[in-house]
């Protein structure tokens, strides 16, 4: 695996970052170039490229860190009203940064972030075609 990132660099102490959290397993900082005001990472000690590298138990505690984020940005002089979580995964997804990183995106009205999508209400038939053969690649 190659080793160096900037958020490895950070972790490290080698490269600059305002930290908001840190323990044994996970830092959180702000994002260099936020999407709304108060923008976190929330990243692995342990580097992991992607979701299949990650070990689950740390992506559990990634999940519960940015869970105290967002009380924490909503507490703050931040003052938003909302949070997205948001985590890239793989080229095609928008990962720029290859660690693993979750996205705690304080939410204003108004704030101009938001997801593009094309919402399509699929048939029945067709949900359930995929559901089976995500559920056999679950068991496989
Ligand atoms: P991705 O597109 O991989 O999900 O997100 C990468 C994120 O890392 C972007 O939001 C980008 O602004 C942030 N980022 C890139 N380089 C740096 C850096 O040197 N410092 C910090 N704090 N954030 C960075």
């Amino acid at each position: 695996m190659d080793p160096y990132t900037i958020f490895a660099e950070i972790i490290a102490g080698r490269a600059p970052a305002s930290k908001v959290y840190e323990d044994d397993d996970v830092l959180a900082f702000m994002d260099i170039r936020p999407l709304t005001p108060g923008h976190l990472l929330v990243v692995p000690k342990m580097a992991a490229r992607s979701l299949a590298e990650l070990d689950p138990a740390i992506g559990g505690k990634l999940f519960q860190v940015g869970q105290r984020l967002a009380a924490a940005l909503r507490a703050s002089e931040v003052g938003c009203d909302g949070v997205n979580f948001f985590l890239a995964d793989g080229v095609t997804a928008g990962q720029e940064v290859f660690h693993v990183h979750l996205h705690v995106i304080p939410r204003t009205a108004g704030d101009g972030f938001g997801l593009r999508a094309r919402p399509t209400h699929p048939r029945r038939a067709d949900l359930d075609y995929l559901a089976t053969s995500i559920r056999g690649a679950l068991n496989r």
